[in-house]
């Protein structure tokens, strides 16, 4: 069943993306190094934690890009950065309690696999010496095909990853070019090759719709080539056009950009195709195999949303490390300085470098998980979610009547206090989180369109 395009227009406001709540234009100042060491510090011996580490390098600009990264020519810059970040792994992990166990690593980026093979495995053996890992950790590195060799993945095979996701957004020429990001099939298919020969058997591809030049036709080229090298999990992402935040988005010209109605029809035949192909739809983006951890999570109503997007990862808490890193704990989220100078400085003068966040209180949990189910299963019982966080029963009745529209125009179900997200609804699943989210319209941040 397809979404009608007045539909859509009429609900395409810009909304969250919902990895966080409160979200990111929320975080502030208030929440400083000192608030973040009494917080690690009161971590749960017993607490199962992941970690997150930023590498804000990469070797191009690729136009549509939205992290936080810098283009450098030079290894210099980049070797500098693995030693602060191995000074940050000694000061954390020094205010860290001794007990709690890692069961997931994300390397993010940028570009984590610019790092040399030596500096990568020697943060990854800083990692395991100052926390205790769980036996069977996930270790996954997001990778920029364009700079893997063989010999990388076979270090960081060695190093204990376990899966590796690799960007491909498209593999037309045309739209390469219009993005500055020239990536040949061939060259994703050598990279996967070389991965599963050094024994990274698990795959994800991040593929994007809604960039300029894209068609349905397109969009449906690159699914089919992607599922033919068998990734476990597909990410599709909307290319999200924010140009007054970063600005090298300027350098694509918005009239090759497909509109609102176009970015849909992408979106959905992707789904589809990839439906064709034996993946099942996991949450707003993502695409798994029926075998995949991420399925049964989903089957088990074990799915969780975290600044990575969607996962298994049943830990509790996150620590982020490197420059505008987030971490997110019980009491609330912090995030690193943004600028890396401001980031090292702090570091190398033995202190956390944590220069904003947010603590989260008992109705920002409350909507959390709501949002959080929504975003996962598609469907929450506020009632019994209520209940088990300790909520009054009728914390939602403004919420309930705003879904009203929704519910006419057959985006949700609402059966007393069940709210179920409909296949027509599920593009426009942040909108409907965004009746849950208190702080919206109130911050100083823009967000990206709905689809
Ligand atoms: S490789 Fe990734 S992080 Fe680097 S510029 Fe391209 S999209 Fe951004």
């Amino acid at each position: 069943m397809t979404m009608d395009i007045e539909l859509l227009q009429r609900y395409d406001a810009p909304v969250p993306r919902y990895t966080s709540y409160p979200t990111a234009p929320h975080f502030h100042a208030g929440i400083d190094a000192e608030v973040y060491r009494d917080w690690l510090a009161a971590i749960p011996r017993d607490e199962k934690m992941s970690l997150y580490l930023h590498v804000p390098y990469c070797t191009r600009m690729c136009w549509y890009c939205g992290c936080h990264t810098k283009v450098v020519r030079q290894y210099g810059p980049v070797g500098d950065y693995a030693k602060v970040l191995d000074r940050e792994v000694a000061l954390v992990s020094g205010e860290v309690p001794e007990g709690p166990e890692v069961t997931h690593v994300h390397w993010g980026g940028g570009t984590p696999t610019m790092l040399s093979s030596e500096d990568f495995t020697a943060l990854m053996s800083a990692l395991r010496a100052r926390f205790a890992f769980a036996a069977r950790a996930e270790v996954a590195v997001e990778i920029d095909p364009r700079t893997l060799t063989e010999d990388k993945a076979l270090a960081l095979a060695r190093a204990g990853v376990t899966r590796a996701s690799l960007g491909v957004q498209d593999f037309n020429d045309i739209v390469q070019q219009a993005i500055n990001r020239i990536q040949p099939f061939e060259m994703s298919a050598d990279v996967v090759g070389w991965l599963r020969g050094a024994g990274i058997s698990a795959i994800n591809f991040d593929l994007m719709y809604g960039l300029p030049h894209q068609t349905v036709e397109l969009v449906v080229q690159t699914v089919d080539l992607a599922v033919k090298l068998e990734p476990d999990r597909l990410a599709l992402f909307g290319y999200a056009h924010v140009p007054w935040m970063k600005t090298h988005q300027r350098l694509i010209d918005e009239a090759t950009l497909p509109g609102a109605a176009e970015r849909l029809r992408q979106a959905e035949a992707a789904a589809e195709r990839l439906a064709e192909h034996g993946y099942r739809r996991i949450g707003l983006d993502h695409f798994a195999r029926a075998d995949d951890s991420l399925t049964t999570a989903l089957d088990g109503g074990r799915l969780r949303r975290n600044f990575q997007g969607y996962t298994d990862d049943q830990a509790t808490t996150l620590l982020g490390f490197g420059a505008s890193a987030i971490g997110c704990l019980s009491q609330g989220y912090v995030q690193n300085a943004v600028p890396f100078g401001t980031y090292a400085e702090a570091i190398k003068s033995g202190r956390l470098a944590v220069s904003r966040g947010v603590e989260v209180d008992a109705d920002d949990r409350l909507r959390r998980a709501v949002i959080e189910r929504l975003m996962c299963d598609l469907s929450v019982d506020l009632s019994v979610l209520g209940a088990d966080l300790g909520a009054p029963a009728d914390s939602f009745a403004e919420e309930l009547s705003a879904l009203a529209p929704l519910a006419r125009d057959g985006l949700v179900e609402v059966e007393g206090s069940r709210v179920h997200i409909t296949e027509v609804g599920q593009p426009l699943m942040r909108t409907v989180c965004a009746v849950f989210d208190r702080y919206l319209g109130t911050g100083k941040g823009r967000h990206s369109r709905a689809v």
